[in-house]
């Protein structure tokens, strides 16, 4: 039996894309009172270390002072992203952001002025501006260079504690490595964070895996700090953090893993969970399959299990990010924005899009495609002017910027959706008026 529905509902504002610039849009749009709709297909958030990044870096240099790397932006490339936001707002983008993901069950580090220094799987750190509280002992054992023991799992990998003290090695020499068998995960088939991280919600497997780190910590000898790789829960890593903490009687740091990584699965789990519950209208795992822009606003098509959706916005918010989230397409005439054939800033030929050498310090410049905005962040039409004065976009998918390699993926997200919201719920406001 088909069972199907036609649906069609009404919204003032829509967000497109489920990635940190739409839920960072969404949480910006609640804190304004407006109650957005928002349909995000499944991203790279849960690929994420966990970190928060503003800026790290600039011309291959890593910065200590994020905040004058933007200034430095807007004195020699002014179209990047986040040298059109002003301190001002990027500083409330981030401590709304993080004060909100604390308040909804992750803690996080209040953005400050400096980068810190995190640490990264391999035994390598890089700046950031906010760690979860499950990090942050990290950075300061980093710093401090303490004496601390990294444990890693049989069968776990992609995590190997023995690597990650060796290249450690010259800076942190204090560093001790141990592995152990996960409690009831020890056969030497492979093992997963996700799952460990699940296991540890559970009193019995906390008790039994602290009693294994504490035997490990005797046999190390001298040890002020315990890295974990990040399994501390997926719910509610705080309480399991502290838990463990207490049963070790050590501070314990998580390290990053590769992906698909446990923070980045707490937060996406974090936001689909919670977010309803504080009036967002989610529809996640959902794809837009066509967007149709019009005089009021604009009429966006989905499908779910029961049949199509159809969602009339008075405004949009376009976050879908590049390549990997399908928000550009790479195709053989060019770089195509794949829901209204948007202008994508782009090299003139597929031959400009790489340079000869993979670790060229410049970046390539296929990273710097997207999309044009205006000041008010409306997208930007062929004749330079905004396509409609309703669609705005966010995060990724603008163009002149590199986040990978300036390690600035957070900081565009969180900056430029505070700005698109900003701009969004000023129209919206004049509307009503
Ligand atoms: C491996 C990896 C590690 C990272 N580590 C860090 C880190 O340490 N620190 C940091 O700050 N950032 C990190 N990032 C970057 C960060 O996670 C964000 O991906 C990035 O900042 C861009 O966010 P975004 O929301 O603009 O785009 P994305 O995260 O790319 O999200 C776009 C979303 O839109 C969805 N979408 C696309 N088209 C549609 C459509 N038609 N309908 C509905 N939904 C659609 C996609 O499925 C996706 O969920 C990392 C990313 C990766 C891939």
């Amino acid at each position: 039996m088909e069972f199907t529905q036609n649906r069609s509902y009404s919204t003032r504002l829509a967000v497109i894309g489920s990635g940190l610039a739409g839920f960072s849009a969404s949480i910006f749009a609640l804190d304004r009172g407006i109650t957005p709709y928002q349909i995000g297909n499944t991203g790279p958030l849960a690929y994420t270390t966990g970190y928060f990044d503003l800026l790290g870096y600039l011309d291959g240099a890593a910065l200590a002072d994020p905040w004058a790397g933007i200034a430095r932006l807007r004195a020699e490339a002014p179209e990047h992203p986040l040298a059109r936001v002003s301190d001002a707002d990027v500083r409330a983008a981030f401590s709304r952001f993080c004060a909100a993901v604390t308040e909804m069950g992750i803690s996080y580090t209040l953005s400050g002025g400096e980068n810190l220094r995190a640490l990264l799987p391999a035994g390598l750190s890089k700046p950031t501006l906010s760690v979860p509280a499950t990090m942050i002992a990290g950075v300061e054992a980093l710093a401090a260079r303490e004496p601390a023991l990294v444990v890693d799992f049989v069968g776990l990998p992609g995590f190997s504690a023995r690597e990650f003290a060796a290249n450690f090695k010259s800076i942190w020499p204090t560093l001790e490595f141990a592995r152990l068998g996960f409690p009831e995960m020890e056969t030497g088939a492979e093992v997963y964070p996700e799952v460990m991280a699940r296991a540890l919600e559970v009193p019995a497997h906390r008790e039994a895996l602290a009693e294994r780190i504490r035997g490990a910590v005797r046999e190390a000898g001298e040890v002020a700090f315990v890295g974990l790789p990040a399994i501390l829960g997926v719910h509610a890593p705080d309480r399991v953090h502290k838990e463990m903490e207490r049963l070790v009687g050590l501070p314990i740091f998580e390290i990053p893993t590769m992906p698909p990584a446990v923070p980045g699965l707490r937060l996406r789990e974090l936001f689909e969970q919670v977010l309803p519950e504080r009036g967002l209208v989610l529809a996640p795992h959902r794809k837009v399959e066509r967007l149709e822009l019009r005089d009021g606003g604009a009429i966006l098509h989905f499908t779910d299990n029961f049949g199509e959706v159809t969602v009339e916005a008075e405004a949009v918010i376009l976050a879908t990010g590049r390549f990997l989230s399908g928000g550009l397409a790479a195709e053989r005439g060019g770089i195509r924005e794949t829901l209204l054939d948007l202008p994508v800033e782009q090299p003139e030929t597929r031959a400009d899009w790489y340079r000869e050498d993979y670790f060229d310090p410049r970046g390539h410049a296929i990273n710097r495609a997207g999309l044009l905005v205006d000041d008010a962040f409306r997208v930007l039409g062929p004749d330079g002017g905004p396509v409609s004065s309703r669609l705005f976009a966010a995060g990724a998918v603008l163009a002149r910027q590199d986040w990978v390699r300036q390690r600035c993926g957070a900081g565009i997200a969180l900056a430029t959706a505070f700005r698109a919201v900003e701009e969004a719920a000023a129209l919206l406001e004049e509307r009503v008026g």
